[in-house]
């Protein structure tokens, strides 16, 4: 199988055209036109002589992914579900910055990307974990989902400017489970050779990986955490999220603040509300609590329905008491509650519709 172009580096690059007997200042050149200029296909480096680009295609896929179905209009989140190339399939999400709790005004695109197919973490609430974990991404494959969905913007608008400059990753998978992998990938997409997004505008998310988290603390970056917390007490964790059973509260806060000690940007705690499971004021109360403590913020997203699954989401009287039960104990906050939530609903749905569907397709 050919390499990915898309996890090459200047220096991998230099070493194969030196190989080649190709001068190695190419590797700048080559870099630019897949991680800047989103070149469709080889020919277009036009700077490149032909007998380089036939190299190059003999040697490095140009993409790992490719684009199966998108849903979503530009004004609101769009889906991307990508096939990779044995056949599994993943998603991500583009959100304009209007519509981004991580990004601020001026910020153009975030793009939700996954790291895994399939989730072993089987949270009770969640999509991803329905059909169990089936690999890791590559870094290709994660730095793919960012270069694709900039190609495909470029092919349909023809504007040329990149907008994705915020990445959140939080899309299928737990990322701190490949986080080798996820790391050389992230350092791509930070590199001012790569994608070039800043480290402080990307966000990892965890159900909580307390020696990932740890390691997280000594990495040199500032990338930013995301936990998703998803109940405020171990007995009510521990009944939706397996992974609090191995890393209970006292672990992960502890794990938290060590983070913190290395890291300047705050933290968020996502808190899915979930009628009559947690979203009671006495659990709004031990949020706040463990917010301030943390010095983070919360950002509490109603439930999206997931086939199959039992859960509902509070009515908005609930939605609302809880808010401002965490608003009164000191907390900050975030509640998102804007239109077509159930069509942009939750990383891991687009998926496993469009499984469903293939599996029914006849032939
Ligand atoms: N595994 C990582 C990242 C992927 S999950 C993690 O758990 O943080 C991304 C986010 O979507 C998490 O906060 C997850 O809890 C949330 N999520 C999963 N299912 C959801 C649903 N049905 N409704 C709303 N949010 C959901
Ligand atoms: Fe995996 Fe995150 Fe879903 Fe839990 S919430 S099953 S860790 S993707």
């Amino acid at each position: 199988m050919r390499k990915p172009i898309s996890s090459q580096t200047p220096s991998t690059l230099r070493s194969w055209l030196s190989s080649k007997e190709e001068r190695e200042y190419r590797a700048d050149q080559i870099l630019h036109w897949v991680q800047r200029n989103h070149a469709a296909n080889w020919s277009e480096m036009t700077n490149l002589t032909e007998s380089l680009q036939s190299k190059l295609s003999g040697e490095f896929e140009f993409s790992t992914i490719k684009l199966i179905c998108k849903q979503g209009s530009a004004d609101t989140t769009q889906k991307f579900l990508w096939k990779l190339r044995d056949g599994q399939l993943v998603e991500s999400v583009l959100i304009p910055a209007s519509q981004s709790l991580y990004g601020n005004q001026s910020d153009r695109h975030t793009l939700c990307v996954s790291t895994q197919v399939g989730c072993a973490y089987g949270c009770k609430f969640c999509a991803s974990g329905l059909n169990g974990f089936k690999r890791d991404l590559e870094p290709s494959e994660i730095i793919d989902q960012v270069l694709a969905t900039e190609r495909w913007h470029k092919n349909q608008t023809g504007a040329t400017e990149r907008i994705i400059n915020n990445l959140v990753v939080m899309g299928m998978g737990e990322p701190l489970a490949n986080y080798d992998k996820l790391m050389v990938a992230l350092e791509i997409l930070n590199a001012d050779w790569g994608a070039s997004i800043g480290a402080r505008k990307i966000t990892i998310s965890t159900s909580g990986l307390v020696p990932e988290i740890r390691r997280l603390a000594q990495h040199s970056r500032q990338y930013r955490l995301a936990i998703s917390l998803h109940a405020a007490t171990d007995e009510v964790r521990d009944h939706i999220m397996p992974v609090n059973k191995k890393y209970p509260l006292g672990e992960l806060t502890a794990a938290i603040e060590e983070y913190q000690q290395t890291k300047t940007g705050k933290i968020t705690l996502e808190y899915i509300l979930m009628a009559q499971l947690n979203d009671s004021l006495d659990q709004a109360k031990a949020l706040a609590k463990l917010a301030k403590r943390l010095r983070a913020k919360v950002n509490l997203i109603p439930y999206n329905h997931v086939d199959g699954l039992q859960w509902t989401r509070p009515d908005e009287h609930t939605q609302d008491a809880f808010l401002l039960a965490l608003i009164a104990h000191g907390a900050k906050v975030t509640l998102r509650r804007e239109k077509g939530h159930d069509i942009d609903a939750a990383c891991g749905q687009l998926h496993l519709r469009t499984e469903k569907e293939l599996a029914n397709a006849p032939g």
